[in-house]
């Protein structure tokens, strides 16, 4: 689907049923073509963006830049087979997400062990924590797999219990591209009659990256901001420290101050008024911190059983797996941080465990 003359929408399929596809974005160029975000590196991806560019007159090799919103696989993922095919193409994203990616995702290992304590001392039982360590549900791999090798079973993207789910049990091929191009906050990259400013909107990744092509007055969303679901914001093991849901409300008061003739998510369809859908989002959470301050009850809570009192769009938290365990864990943290922030809640950590409580 063409945007505005030059600008394509474009689709390619995500793993699941819960999303169908990612929504790469193409703009025309004097010496080929270039994209915001790719999708997946699966086969079935990889043949959707050829047929894609095909339609467009363009072969793999024409791809000039590759804008990448955040490091989370169904945007990433195909960035190694990108610069496989066209080995000059600029692959461009935030500094801060490239940073994000060294301390998060090259090692697996480290960071599954980080999270097996964290979710201990956040309420989930150490059996629970251990049988699906054993059972090989958060055994870490190597994240350097080439595309169309075995699919490498990783902790991957943090299932999102309410909206995203976890395809194919977490297992996809993939492969993290060091970026040619590493931008920093409002950095413009200019070429061809575009104009792309990036604003960097931390919340769902700690470096996530919208892009305001300025000729048009377009903002390009990401995950940050898609038009039915909320993107996940969580509070995850090496984030302690951190307030990502405030980060999140900033970055949506951050994009709603841009004059935005169109926004152009990742997912799902194009908004037509970012602003409103900004102000939504902004609502949902001020619900949810509600929601979650009255679930702790009276007595001390852990994040884990403050969890399993709140509501989740996909099912009662204790049919969760792992995965989406964590995921909700990490979710109810960051609302809990949040208040804590704002005073309303308070937490202790007696005998190891994190203990929260009303205040204010
Ligand atoms: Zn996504």
């Amino acid at each position: 689907m063409e945007i505005v003359p030059g600008l394509f929408q474009l689709k390619t399929p995500m793993m699941g049923p819960a999303l169908p596809y990612v929504m790469p974005y193409a703009l025309r160029g004097a010496d080929g073509v270039s994209l915001f975000d790719a999708g997946f590196g699966t086969p079935p991806a990889v043949e959707a963006m050829t047929s894609e560019l095909a339609g467009l007159g363009y072969e793999p090799k024409d791809i000039r830049r590759l804008f990448i919103s955040h490091a989370h696989p169904d945007h990433i993922g195909m960035a190694g087979w990108v610069k496989e095919q066209s080995p000059d193409c600029q692959v461009i994203m935030l500094e801060r997400e490239w940073q994000w990616i060294q301390d998060r995702w090259l090692d697996n290992a480290a960071w599954t062990a980080l999270s097996d304590g964290w979710l201990v001392r956040h309420g989930l039982p150490p059996e629970e924590v251990e049988a699906a360590q054993a059972a090989g549900a958060l055994s870490p791999n190597s994240p350097a797999v080439k595309p169309g090798d075995a699919p490498a079973s990783r902790p991957g993207d943090e299932g999102k219990p309410r909206n995203e789910g976890r395809p194919n049990g977490g297992r996809m091929p993939f492969t993290y591209v060091e970026p040619d191009v590493k931008l920093q906050d409002g950095d413009v990259v200019e070429f061809d009659g575009w104009r792309l400013q990036a604003v960097w909107t931390p919340g769902h990744t700690p470096g996530h990256m919208c892009m305001y092509e300025t000729n048009h007055r377009l903002m390009f969303t990401g995950d940050h901001v898609l038009p039915y679901i909320s993107p996940n914001v969580s509070l995850h093991a090496d984030q302690e420290g951190t307030s990502p849901l405030r980060d999140f409300r900033d970055s949506l008061q951050k994009v709603a101050a841009f004059d935005v003739a169109a926004a152009l998510p990742a997912h799902e369809f194009t908004i037509a008024d970012l602003r409103e859908r900004c102000e939504i989002l902004l609502h949902h959470h001020d619900d949810r911190l509600e929601e979650v301050r009255a679930a702790i009850g009276e007595e001390p809570s852990s994040a884990r059983s403050i969890s399993q009192r709140v509501k989740w769009n996909t099912g009662p938290f204790d049919d969760f797996n792992i995965f989406m365990k964590r995921s909700a864990v990490g979710e109810t943290l960051a609302h809990l941080r949040l208040l804590e922030d704002e005073g309303r809640v308070s937490s202790t950590e007696p005998d190891g465990r994190v203990l929260w409580q009303r205040a204010g």
